[in-house]
């Protein structure tokens, strides 16, 4: 595997990031898919991977195993991760109380609610009760010594701080909740403020502390309408925090149908959508953006972010859109 390249400079390193969200199918299954053009396996090589959640369709363990089967095989010596709402067993809370009943009821990841219906329901055998995953079990499989040994780190919400081997020291805000939607996981009332509230639940610092924002859900107004109302779902506290905070990048997913990157520029309030060859993105089985300052567009921090919805699964979950490699300048860190 080709190892990625890095851009040094005196005060900083230009390291590669790859966005990388909604997986929900076991990429054996993919590969399996002949309709579809299967751009994102092997992932290309970068110095990071970001993956902004729902990992798997509806949280079992053989599809965290077969998700985390890519990651641990994929060139990058940080493999950041958050789950999202799909992703059932992550939150232990929910899972205990209600979210169990999707697998004892072996509820399509459709449904409308975690109840059993009887026109949602795909099981084979209709009358027997599916399986119940442990949430420990299920989390140990992202905070083992084995998948540290791979470089995944397993994301709280929250803020972490992180090295490479380059130097660089970057921080990032990560946070796994969206608002409510269907009974799914990892969910807040919509309209409740979880990044301000006192006392806040969610802080995220104002600009120039945090570097990277991941979330599983888009703010609003940002790469996240559905179709066919083209109504925007995003969270509209999220997007006030991130425009305090003004990181270099926000990667997110969750809303298949925003998949893009679109530059902001907060001084003026322009927006560009950036695009990219098709020919070029085909041939090396993701859409690259260059913002580093030796790529001649280089993003100036603190009046720039690019907003990354990396949902490489259409709103029918075709995987047909290619991954985010982003190239960007990251400070060489002092502690
Ligand atoms: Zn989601």
């Amino acid at each position: 595997m080709t190892k990625p390249s890095q851009v040094r400079c005196t005060d900083r390193y230009s390291p590669t990031l790859l966005s990388y969200s909604p997986t929900h199918l076991p990429p054996t299954l993919l590969l399996l898919t002949p309709n579809y053009l299967l751009l994102y396996l092997p992932l290309p090589a970068t110095n990071i991977l970001l993956h902004a959640g729902d990992l798997t369709k509806v949280g079992h363990k053989h599809e965290h195993l077969s998700l985390l089967s890519t990651l641990q095989s994929a060139a990058a010596e940080l493999k950041l991760v958050i789950p999202g709402n799909h992703d059932i067993t992550l939150d232990a809370p929910y899972y205990t109380s209600k979210g169990h009943l999707r697998h004892r009821h072996r509820t399509d990841h459709t449904a409308p609610s975690v109840h059993a219906n009887t026109a949602h329901n795909i099981s084979a055998g209709k009358h027997e009760e599916g399986a119940i995953e442990d949430p420990d079990d299920i989390k140990r499989l992202y905070t083992s010594a084995e998948a540290w040994e791979a470089g995944i780190r397993y994301l709280e919400e929250g803020v972490h701080v992180f090295r490479l081997t380059s130097g660089v020291r970057f921080t990032v805000y990560a946070s796994p909740f969206t608002p409510e939607f269907c009974d799914w996981a990892f969910a807040y009332e919509r309209g409740v403020d979880r990044e301000r509230d006192s006392p806040p639940q969610n802080p995220i610092p104002s600009h120039p502390s945090i570097d990277i924002i991941l979330t599983h859900g888009p703010p609003y107004g940002i790469l996240d309408q559905v179709v066919p109302s083209h109504a925007s779902v995003g969270c509209e506290h999220l997007y006030r925090a991130v425009k305090r905070a003004r990181p270099r990048l926000h990667v997110f997913g969750h809303i298949h149908e925003g998949y893009g990157a679109r530059r902001v520029e907060w001084s003026t309030g322009n927006e560009s959508m950036i695009q990219c060859d098709e020919q070029t993105t085909l041939q090396e089985g993701c859409a690259r953006v260059d913002l580093s300052k030796d790529g001649g567009a280089g993003l100036r921090f603190g009046d720039e972010t690019l907003f990354v919805n990396a949902s490489i699964m259409t709103v029918q979950y075709h995987p047909v859109n290619a991954p985010w490699v982003v190239e960007l300048d990251l400070p060489v860190g002092e502690e």
